[in-house]
């Protein structure tokens, strides 16, 4: 019914195009299940082999549109604007301003709405940054899809895509518009969210006869959506946009607010709660200073004024601020944040479980050694990527005709099961690749011993295959060679062993000796390569083409192995270290053999010995059941060799019981359920799109130093939160206990209604947005990661707070005190006590700058934007005491220069006492760093 009434409305606005109108619903109505490939390619005047051209791509666009999906509205202006009066206070203000000219006030009520005004100008602007660079950050996240057009292979993102457009995809490929199928390998999708149904969908390519299938049984087709969970495919697209079946429902798929991050909501519902505290006792105040004779109105204004102080309405506007920030800077160091609430974890995370290849290697894979199964080794010359080198042997008299065929014969096996592409372009004089690093650097192998991996595979004819899924650990392709199906497959020698019967010795096919293979697979690994094994065989029984399975796959010769280096990142080894110091682990968790991943972690100080290390076998033995062996076991380890991705899930939910923040990193399909659990998920950003989907964080240069670098953002970003939480805590704690202090012995109120809002609402206001543009403190990457839990109000920060706020407070308790003991006229004490105010509050900035350091070594260059807020703010308190409209309004007047010093060298004891509570606090402090990780 929804369904309907949706596609009814999205049907209305296509009318309002006439002549888009007719070609769309045309493609829509049309059953194309039920055409043959070739009618399908007809009906959309596309070509399979070469895809569309860019005349018909320009067209297509103009006819059908973009292939979008509403998505959701950024707020406008004005939106964001009424936003600000969202806030309690805000009303409490606005009835203020109301009784104000009601009792003929009018001078201070326009006040209040000025105050008002600034406040709203300060929070909006923020706020609208903050909206900007999350919209910004969006256009970060395009999704790309693998289309040929023009007779070549491309990528272009969702949007360009046409009906008629062919596409590519392979598991883990998001559908980007309805496609029906013109091959497809091993394909099953999931269509949860059109179907609901979560049990992935097999595919083909058949016709289907019954026009009228839903569309989960569509099975010849795949949909925008859904998710591609195994194989290969190629597609037409044949609707896009609004017309696929998720854009008919899609209006009611917009999702509607960003989220929020639990510490924003925790400080929201914070100042909320001593919002209603701070009321209370205002009020409570209002009253007994009523009682001591203040009228009723007056005494009305105070309790606002005390509770504005005393309120930090500012704190979750400068808490958005900051997480934007952060998520800005996390973006300039290749950290993408999917989820606001991972800024704040990812500096809380006490757990890294990374991924080898790519992460901590640079997935540049070079093919440096042969091994044939009677052990001779032939070097392969370097020049990644490269169709052109050398094979060479150090074995005296050199490469043999024998050896050149047993070559030669696993290199053309290599070579038809490969999804890679590496080509030499005439044009360009250069080499274009595509494909997996693996594939692409067995192609140059190929090439580099005179071979043309082209020609092999242009005369074959593929019948079947079983494309590489890092789950298998091996990949099979299956082919027609004159009347014989044979099969050539690769991958790691444990998965082709039992496959095999026989190895390529000496120049016939010889009984395989299996713990000789074993053992040479071993050394070479232990040698750091990575090891994949080539095979080939005869298949029994001949099927129809595209029915082969693992099961027909059995009595293969082995050929030999092929060793690879994929070289470290350079950076990471620092990064690890880094991440030590900041007490967070690592461990490396891959599909690669145990003696490949030791070497590897050696190198970059994960591990050190081999009882470090844990395979997947071994841990399918221990932790059978959840026992505490197996637990202590995950808790052991620091490195998991040939584990599969549902180990992957089991090691992050054992950690997440153990109390850690653990943070994952992933890219292939079957990742998608561990990063899905884990506290914060890291797609890379080679990755599958449903990696990124599921994913907290996008890593988009798949470096482990990258994590690192974020982790140090989030804990930045924490790091400034707490700076603008103490500041603004502390003026409100100041304020109000100058008043408690003067009502408890009887003094005049020291500062008026409209003194108080200024000293708040304006000065303060503009002093703390800098306060969440500071650099960061490099100090907080050699503490222990905070618990997730923890407040921000915890001990030192209370600490803090009653120091320097205590102090504030007290020097204008002083102040006042002494100023009327010395005969001062009331008003002329006020405009001092003011004054002092605004002076300790800009004093107090610099103290907020760090909890640890002094801040006498903070560059003051590192925060443009708190100078600016201290001239400022300092500028236009002296503009309000020599202006006599605010003169009059604020009670203010200028003081003399004499004076006003005093003041700055009065104000100037926030500075020094908090200088030496920061130095008597500091060795506590940095013994507790030395803490051993738990
Ligand atoms: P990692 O954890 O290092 O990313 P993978 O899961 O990518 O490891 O690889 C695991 C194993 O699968 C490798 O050791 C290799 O034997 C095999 N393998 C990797 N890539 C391919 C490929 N393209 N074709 C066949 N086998 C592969
Ligand atoms: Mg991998």
């Amino acid at each position: 019914m929804l369904k309907s009434i949706l596609k009814r409305k999205a049907l209305k606005r296509f009318a309002t195009h006439p002549n888009q109108a007719s070609a769309q619903t045309d493609l829509e109505a049309y059953p194309w299940h039920t055409l043959s490939v070739q009618e399908a390619c007809q009906k959309l005047q596309t070509n399979l082999e070469t895809g569309l051209t860019d005349e018909q791509i320009n067209t297509h666009q103009q006819v059908y549109g973009s292939n979008a999906l509403p998505t959701r509205k950024p707020p406008s202006l004005p939106g964001v604007i009424l936003d600000q009066f969202k806030n309690p206070l805000i009303f409490i203000l606005i009835i203020a301003a109301l009784i104000a000219i009601l009792v003929g006030e009018a001078r201070d009520s326009l006040f209040i709405v000025a105050v008002i005004a600034i406040n709203t100008i300060i929070g909006t602007t923020q706020e609208w940054k903050a909206e900007k660079s999350a919209q910004a950050l969006q256009n970060l996240l395009q999704a790309y899809t693998h289309v040929r057009r023009n007779g070549l292979e491309q990528k272009v993102p969702f949007e360009a895509l046409v009906p008629g457009d062919i596409v590519l995809l392979e598991s883990g490929s998001r559908v980007p518009a309805d496609i029906r199928l013109v091959k497809a390998g091993n394909l099953t999708s999931d269509e949860s969210l059109l179907t609901g149904e979560s049990v992935s969908v097999e595919k083909h390519i058949q016709p289907l006869p019954n026009p009228d299938l839903p569309i989960s049984e569509r099975t010849n087709m795949v949909f925008a959506g859904s998710f591609i969970t195994t194989g290969r495919a190629t597609g037409i697209v044949i609707a896009t946009g609004l017309q696929t079946e998720v854009g008919k429902i899609a209006e009611s798929l917009v999702t509607a607010d960003v989220a929020k991050t639990p510490l924003l909501i925790r400080m929201e519902a914070f100042t909320r709660r001593i919002g209603l505290a701070v009321l209370g006792a205002t009020a409570f105040l209002g009253i007994i200073a009523f009682f001591r004779g203040m009228n009723l109105v007056d005494s009305f204004f105070l309790a606002v004024a005390l509770a504005v102080s005393a309120i930090p309405e500012g704190l979750p506007i400068a808490m958005t601020v900051a997480l934007s920030i952060a998520t800005k800077r996390m973006a300039n160091r290749k950290v993408i944040i999917r989820q606001l609430a991972a800024v704040e974890g990812l500096g809380s995370c006490t757990y890294i479980v990374t991924d080898k290849t790519g992460t901590l290697t640079v997935n540049q894979q070079t093919v440096k050694l042969i091994a044939l199964p009677s052990g001779d080794r032939f070097r392969v010359s370097e020049g990644k990527y490269l169709g052109e080198g050398e094979v060479t042997t150090e074995m005296r008299g050199g490469i043999t005709e024998g050896d050149r065929k047993s070559l030669e014969r696993l290199a053309k096996a290599s070579a038809i099961c490969n999804e890679g592409q590496l080509v030499y372009q005439v044009p360009e004089g250069t080499w274009k690749y595509h494909g997996d690093a693996v594939d692409v650097a067995i192609l140059a192998f190929v090439y580099k011993l005179g071979l043309q991996p082209e020609e092999i595979r242009k005369v074959i004819d593929k019948v079947g295959e079983i494309p590489y899924e890092s789950e298998h650990r091996y990949a099979a392709t299956f082919y027609r060679e004159n009347k014989t199906v044979k099969v050539a497959i690769k991958g790691a020698l444990e998965t082709i062993l039992p496959f095999c019967q026989a190895m390529w010795s000496a120049q016939a096919d010889t009984p395989i000796d299996r713990r000789h293979i074993e053992q040479l697979g071993q050394s070479l690994a232990e040698e750091g390569y990575r090891v994949l094994a080539i095979a080939e065989g005869v298949i029994q029984d001949q099927k129809e083409p595209g029915h082969y399975t693992q099961s027909d796959i059995r009595g293969l010769v082995l050929l030999g192995l092929i060793c690879m280096i994929d070289p470290l990142r350079p950076e990471v080894k620092e990064a690890v270290i880094k991440c030590r110091q900041a007490g967070i682990h690592v461990a490396m968790v891959t599909g690669d053999h145990p003696a490949t991943a030791l070497a590897i972690a050696r190198d970059l100080e994960i591990a050190e010995r081999k009882e470090d290390l844990i395979n997947g076998t071994q841990l399918n033995q221990v932790c059978l059941l959840e026992t505490p062996e197996c637990i202590e076991t995950i808790k052991t380890a620091r490195i998991f060799a040939r584990v599969t991705p549902l180990q992957k899930l089991q090691i992050v939910k054992t950690l997440m019981d153990l109390g850690h923040f653990v943070a994952v990193t992933g890219d292939g399909v079957n990742d998608a359920p561990a990063l899905k659990h884990a506290n914060i998920g890291l797609a890379m950003g080679s990755g599958s799109d449903i990696t990124k989907e599921v994913s907290s964080i996008i890593i988009t240069d798949d470096n482990f130093a990258t994590i690192e670098a974020g982790v140090e953002e989030g804990r930045f970003a924490y790091g400034n939160i707490r700076k603008v939480v103490w500041f603004l805590i502390a003026n409100g704690f100041a304020e109000v206990a100058l008043f408690m202090l003067a009502i408890s012995i009887d003094l005049p109120l020291p500062l008026l209604p409209v003194q108080i809002l200024w000293a708040n609402l304006v000065t303060s206001g503009i002093l703390n947005v800098g306060l969440a543009f500071e650099a960061g403190e490099s100090v907080v990457m050699r503490q222990p990661p905070r618990k997730p839990t923890e407040s921000v109000f915890n001990a030192p920060m209370l600490n803090q707070i009653i120091v320097s706020g205590g102090t504030m407070g007290l020097v204008c308790f002083g102040a006042w005190f002494w100023l009327l003991a010395n005969g001062w006229e009331v008003e002329s004490a006020r405009n001092m006590t003011l004054l002092l105010l605004v002076l300790l509050e800009i004093f107090h900035i610099f103290n907020a700058r760090s909890e640890y350091q002094s801040a006498f070594r903070i560059p003051i260059q590192n925060n443009p934007f708190l100078v600016f807020g201290v001239i400022a703010a300092l500028g236009i308190h002296l503009l309000a005491l020599h202006t006599p409209l605010l003169q009059g309004i604020l009670g203010v007047s200028p003081v003399t220069l004499q004076e006003g010093l005093t003041a700055f060298l009065l104000a100037s004891s926030v500075l020094i006492v908090t200088e030496i509570f920061k130095m008597v606090k500091r060795p506590a402090k940095s013994s507790q760093n030395n803490t051993a990780i738990p």
